[in-house]
């Protein structure tokens, strides 16, 4: 048995013990920065608690964690090009855009920054790959992708030091060795350098970066920690939310981006991403900076890259082989980590995933265009989903994925609200991923780094904000 595991069972039985672990573990969270604000008084930060996490690292496979690692510039690559191909972006959501109000609105604006010609050249991006280890029935298990994200990507910031707390709970139970293995994760520099390039490449000394901010900001503690990372460089960072967008920004002749007297060089979206973030006046705030000449992290092409239906067809045969031409061990390497992905467009492939699926909910789940956690269908809901959309044009908001079986292993949740007690968790592995582009050359492509977050399996979706996940770190094993 793994010694991470004995000293688990050790604890568990050792009330008073595990208790003043965990409480230790907490302290030194808040001292490391591991914070985040309360859910009671998410915009303000008079009062603040620690990040949810988990006691112990949790045990991953070392060669699936490389696996995912070593494919990150290559999905750099993929969201790049698809983002430069109106042909298939069109194809791909031709059936969604019929179907779901939010997509076609994006895919509105980007119609319309399309029709008027690209005003900037200057791209970055910064994308979260997210995956899973599936427990196949014989005994094998391979590396799956959940998704990739390409706006507002969370899991940096505050929690790149939970290392540095999994260490010395490490230590403090006596495993030298394992404290010695966990591997740092410190991916805020790498993320904010792209930033910082875009900036530089838009070459305007005065000119900021603007965070384009939600209502609600409880995660405002790790923005700050990329724009300190910034300010560090002498880049000056600005917070606007949507609403002040729409009342304060405009463009000049050169289609420059104002707001308040400043000249906005680089807008990063950390809202946008969910039809909650948008009124009426915030879709023109939208379309005001997508047509505008500021870089956008993302563009609202690098947006539509990043949704569910594109995922779906990529897993298309032959659809990889038109992006990598000549490169068939990167379309294998992509390739290996796709999950089964159908179309549930109206048409016969539709019509036979929809069988499919209501013939074996519990080997699927269903998908909308959605991000953020919390709005996949699984088990009786993918039934009642889609018997209420039946065959008819609504059927294609959704795609549907085969149910991947994680790795179970067993941890400690730490979050308010949790009994402190060994639950059977799943991990999902993601990888920070950064590049800049400007015109036809790739400036900067990197894998940042990693982030691993982790979940009783009692729960089938997922979310830090949610209550139900809380940030980790792995142990390769
Ligand atoms: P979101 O954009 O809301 O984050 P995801 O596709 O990442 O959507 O799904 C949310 C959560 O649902 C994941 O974090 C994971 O826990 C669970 N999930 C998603 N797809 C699968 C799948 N194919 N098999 C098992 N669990 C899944
Ligand atoms: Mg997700």
């Amino acid at each position: 048995m793994m010694a991470t595991k004995v000293s688990l069972q050790q604890l568990i039985t050792n009330p008073d013990r595990l208790n003043n672990l965990a409480d230790e573990a907490k302290e030194l969270a808040l001292l490391n920065g591991i914070i985040m604000r309360t859910h009671e008084t998410p915009n303000s930060s008079e009062v603040v608690t620690y990040a949810p996490f988990t006691l112990f690292p949790t045990p991953v496979p070392k060669d699936m964690f490389l696996q995912a690692l070593a494919v990150q510039t290559h999905y750099n690559t993929l969201v790049d090009k698809i983002s430069q191909d109106p042909d298939f972006l069109e194809e791909a959501l031709a059936g969604t855009i019929q179907a779901d109000d939010f997509t076609a609105r994006l895919f509105g604006i980007y119609k319309q920054v399309q029709q008027e010609g690209r005003t900037q050249s200057i791209v970055v991006g910064l994308n979260r790959s997210d995956y899973m280890v599936d427990q196949r029935e014989d005994g094998t298990s391979s590396l799956k992708q959940i998704e990739i994200n390409t706006i507002a990507v969370g899991g940096f910031g505050v929690t790149d030091s939970i290392p540095v707390v999994h260490r010395h709970v490490l230590r403090s139970v006596g495993l030298l060795k394992e404290s010695e293995c966990i591997l740092d994760s410190n991916k805020t520099p790498g993320m904010s350098a792209a930033l910082a390039k875009g900036w530089e490449l838009y070459g305007q000394q005065k000119a900021v970066i603007m965070f384009l901010v939600e209502d609600v900001q409880i995660s405002k503690l790790t923005h700050r920690c990329m724009e300190r990372e910034l300010w560090n460089r002498n880049i000056p960072v600005i917070r606007r939310k949507f609403d002040e967008v729409s009342k304060r920004a405009s463009l000049d002749d050169d289609k420059k981006l104002f707001i308040d007297g400043l000249e906005v060089a680089v807008v990063y979206y950390r809202s946008g991403y969910s039809p909650d973030d948008y009124m009426e006046q915030t879709w023109d705030a939208r379309l005001l900076m997508e047509r505008s000449l500021a870089v956008k992290c993302p563009d609202i092409s690098t947006h539509l890259a990043g949704t569910k239906k594109v995922q779906q067809v990529l897993a298309r045969p032959g659809v990889l082989e038109k992006f990598f031409p000549d490169q068939p061990k990167v379309v294998e390497q992509i390739r290996a980590t796709f999950a089964g992905l159908y179309t549930l467009d109206t048409g016969p492939e539709g019509d036979r995933a929809f069988a499919m699926a209501l013939a074996n909910p519990d080997a699927f789940v269903l998908k909308p265009q959605r991000e953020g956690g919390g709005n996949n269908y699984f088990g009786k809901d993918i039934v009642r989903v889609l018997q209420e959309v039946k065959s008819d044009k609504r059927r294609a908001a959704y795609i549907l994925m085969d149910k991947i079986r994680p790795r179970e292993e067993h941890n400690i949740l730490l979050r308010k609200g949790l009994p402190l007690k060994l639950f059977s968790v799943c991990c999902e592995i993601g990888v920070c991923g950064a590049y800049v582009r400007h015109g036809g050359e790739m400036l900067l492509n990197k894998a940042v780094g990693h982030i691993l977050r982790t979940k009783s399996i009692e729960h089938n979706d997922a979310g830090i904000m949610g209550g139900v996940t809380v940030f980790d770190n792995p142990l390769l094993i």
